[in-house]
């Protein structure tokens, strides 16, 4: 069995919606993979469950805030996707 088998990583993106600026971004938050043969394994804080409990979760460019419901789009934070694209990850539209 290989020890390194391929991933699924569940990877949400999240727009920030501090009060009163420039910085509003839609970051990419890893919450974890899933292994071929296995269970759900959590890396960091649900997204969701930051929502509802006020948790806080960090991005992948290393900014941690406690995320919040917003129908608005906003354009995705360009630390995140040089991330992402550095890991050979696919990122989301
Ligand atoms: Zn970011």
């Amino acid at each position: 069995m290989a020890a390194n088998a391929e991933h699924d990583l569940l990877i949400e993106s999240v727009a920030t919606t501090e009060d009163g600026d420039h910085e509003r971004f839609t970051h990419i938050v890893l919450e974890g993979y899933t292994p071929k043969d296995g269970d759900f394994v959590a890396l960091g804080n649900s997204v969701v469950e930051g929502m509802i409990n006020a948790t806080p979760v960090t991005a992948l460019c290393g900014k941690v805030w406690v995320p919040s419901r917003d129908p608005q789009k906003y354009p995705l934070c360009p630390t995140c996707r040089e991330v992402a694209i550095s890991l050979g990850w696919s990122l989301p539209s």
